[in-house]
């Protein structure tokens, strides 16, 4: 709500200044960083992450806002004073403000590179969308450094990406060529990129071929009613790999069925 009403009325304008008059929310507010990171750029446009609001301006950066349990975030004119509890103002060259107040002080302001966002830590336990501009091979290795644990699972958790249910994570690990019980920490960056293009590839497919929205797909609930064509290991234990002709096993992974082939996938 606060994205769609505020990106209009902000989208291309300048970023003169900033001015911290309180740095104590929740995590201490770096003025010098917010200045150096925002100071002169234009506002390329507004996004949001869970409760994050993403300010992205020139330059690469990105303008982190969350609201805690009492912030407010709103662009007043020149002449408006500074409030009470107003602990940040971004001073745009229109000679408006956007000011974050926070009575509670339990909110968040702060300035990262655009590039870090998915690892950056109050994001990368949120899910990445597998068909959105973001996912990709680092995006997947980045995510698993310091886990354990197989691939299957890891592709499955929704803090990592969202929507990868059981069929279409079978189904990646095996256009990738990689052993569902692989350990994340076991796996090349060659082989995280194939994994991020086979994901993309089979839940691509999964959308021409049933004809569905991609909301179908990103409901995270692993739904497994849709995907009923080119299947080419779920559900086909006992018959042929398609590609070598070895036989399809079943085996079962946090008390879900996983299907793979034993020599094609390693
Ligand atoms: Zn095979």
């Amino acid at each position: 709500m606060l994205r769609r009403s505020l990106e209009p009325r902000i989208r291309g304008k300048r970023i003169e200044t900033v001015r911290v008059w309180s740095s104590a929310l929740r995590e201490p507010v770096n003025g010098q960083i917010l200045r150096r990171r925002l100071m002169g750029r234009r506002v390329l446009g507004a996004d949001r992450r869970a409760k994050y609001l993403l300010l992205h301006v020139e330059g690469g950066s990105t303008l982190v806002v969350h609201l805690g349990m009492s912030g407010q975030l709103t662009l007043v004119g020149k002449a408006e004073p500074r409030q009470a509890h107003e602990h940040v103002g971004f001073f745009l060259t229109s000679g408006e403000r956007l000011r974050f107040r926070d009575p509670r002080r339990f909110g968040l302001v702060f300035a990262l590179p655009t590039a870090r966002l998915l690892t950056d830590r109050h994001f990368r336990h949120l899910g990445v969308e597998p068909l959105g501009p973001s996912f990709s091979g680092q995006v997947l290795a980045a995510r698993a450094e310091g886990r354990r644990g197989p691939v299957k699972n890891y592709l499955m958790d929704a803090r990592v990406a969202v929507g990868v249910g059981n069929i279409y994570a079978s189904e990646a690990l095996f256009d990738a060529g990689i052993h569902p019980r692989r350990s994340v920490g076991r796996i090349s960056a060659a082989s995280w990129q194939r994994l991020a293009r086979s994901v993309r590839h089979t839940l691509g497919q999964a959308i021409e071929q049933g004809g569905t929205t991609l909301n179908d797909f990103t409901d995270g609930s692993g739904n497994e009613g849709y995907f009923q064509v080119s299947l080419e290991v779920y559900g086909r234990s006992g018959k042929d790999c398609s590609r070598c002709c070895a036989v399809i096993r079943k085996i079962v992974q946090a008390g879900r069925s996983t299907y793979y082939c034993p020599r094609c996938q390693r």
